[in-house]
């Protein structure tokens, strides 16, 4: 190898090392606010620990029998598919400013910063989680999403999966049709075609996650302060690196252990504080500066209606039939009709959703949440502002992006909006302390 091949090697072996340590801190440094937040639970360490093992000490994910790992975008993916396929799954939407930052030069400018931090990971190629995967599925649902399967074809399969902007039968039909064809790119990967039977085991073992998910919800709703939703955000988070079965036995110790306290009456505070809703962009791990800011000001997160929280595993798979073409179609209509995410064309799902969430979890005020250069969920901010008016629910837009430079702006706003709230309430009841 000539010298200047040498030295330029050394230089990118140099930089790679400096983006590791950087990535490293800045998913250290929200674990630990996390933690230091108060309220965290033994039974959540499972949860951190696997965002630390991702993000913090680089390995890849546990894959049980030593599974192929196949990375995904979105909730709109069915994972039973890939799991029937002798697959594991792995949500690969990032919140990482380190990535960001490296990505920020690599794609265009306005491409939001999720994708672009997805865009760092894939141009370093340091990250096990990504490296590892042995395919990629991209659902094209927005601009950057259909930007980023195109970006990532250049190092691993991709396969783009079409989701429909509509949800009528025929777009159903088509979907099903498409699932089709990922169920054979899966099995063409791993070597294992899937069978009913293996197809059914992977809906029981996803439906058993959806049940402690649903058990979890019901305590949340019942008990107010039992948990910051902070943490309950990044329990959801750690579903993306966790075997279904694994992140269920988690869940199922934790939500014992909730029950437990709020049997005790054992709440993370004493205090009636505002109740604050988020919704909007995908909060990613380790990005959680906005309920981390809303909590560290005095609120209480006790709903959140975005993609990698409570909505990403609330709609249970219904068969239609018995048949493996049933159970196919199942999956689909389990992806496109509940899903209120915005990048479909008609929304009154979402508002209906909303209004539902404000009324269950008696909210008293709502953060919408949108990342830089995302307009699906920009668009959409006006119908649900005056929505929540209607209801005389007080809602701000919050608009960031993966950087730290605009903690201080988002904290000033935030501590309004909780200031605003305490006032409209009148004076904060303490039972206690
Ligand atoms: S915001 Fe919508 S399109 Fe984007 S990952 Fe979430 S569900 Fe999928
Ligand atoms: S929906 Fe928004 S956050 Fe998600 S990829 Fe598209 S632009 Fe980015």
């Amino acid at each position: 190898m000539e010298y200047a091949d040498v030295a330029q090697e050394q230089r990118e072996q140099r930089r790679k090392q400096r983006f590791a340590a950087k990535s490293t801190h800045m998913a250290q440094r929200y674990l630990r606010r996390m933690r230091e937040l108060g309220g965290a639970m033994e039974q959540m360490e499972p949860f951190f620990s696997v965002l630390e093992r991702v993000y913090v000490q680089g390995l890849d994910v546990e894959r049980p029998c030593n599974a192929k790992t196949v990375g995904t975008y979105c909730v709109q993916v069915p994972q039973e598919l890939i799991y029937a396929a002798g697959a594991q799954p792995v949500k690969l939407c990032s919140g990482h400013y380190t990535a960001f930052s490296i990505g920020d030069d690599v794609v265009a400018r306005d491409a939001c910063p999720l994708v672009k931090a997805i865009a760092g990971f894939e141009h370093m190629g340091t990250l096990p989680l990504y490296e590892n995967c042995a395919l990629m599925v991209v659902p094209i649902t927005c601009d950057c999403k259909k930007r980023i399967a195109g970006l990532l074809r250049g190092r691993w399969p991709v396969h783009p999966l079409h989701v429909p902007a509509n949800k009528d039968d025929e777009d159903v039909e088509r979907y099903v049709a498409d699932l089709y064809e990922l169920m054979h790119m899966v099995s063409q990967v791993t070597g294992r075609e899937v069978t009913y039977e293996s197809l059914a085991r992977a809906l029981n073992l996803t439906g058993r996650a959806q049940y402690e998910l649903s058990r979890f919800l019901r305590i949340k709703r019942s008990t107010p302060n039992l948990l910051r939703g902070t943490h309950a955000m990044a329990v959801m988070n750690a579903s993306s690196y966790l075997d279904a079965g694994v992140w269920a036995d988690a869940m199922g110790a934790l939500n014992d252990e909730l029950e437990r306290r709020a049997r005790a009456n054992e709440l993370v505070s004493h205090k009636d504080l505002p109740r604050i809703m988020l919704t909007g962009s995908p909060i990613v791990f380790p990005n959680l500066k906005i309920p981390l800011l809303v909590e560290e000001a005095g609120g209480m997160v006790v709903a959140d209606e975005t993609c990698m929280g409570e909505r990403g595993m609330s709609d249970p798979v219904v068969p239609v039939d018995a048949s493996f073409d049933g159970l196919m179609r199942s999956l689909a209509i389990r992806s496109l009709r509940p899903c209120p995410c915005p990048t479909f064309a008609d929304n009154s799902q979402r508002i209906y959703r909303l209004r539902q969430m404000v009324r269950d979890y008696r909210v008293e005020g709502v953060i919408y949440h949108v990342l830089r250069g995302c307009v699906v969920y920009d668009f959409e901010y006006r119908l649900v502002e005056e929505e929540l008016e209607s209801m005389g629910i007080p809602v701000i837009r919050l608009e960031s992006d993966y950087t730290d430079q605009d903690v201080e702006q988002l904290r000033i706003r935030s501590e309004a909006f909780v200031e605003t709230i305490k006032l409209k309430k009148g004076p904060i009841k303490a039972n206690r302390a």
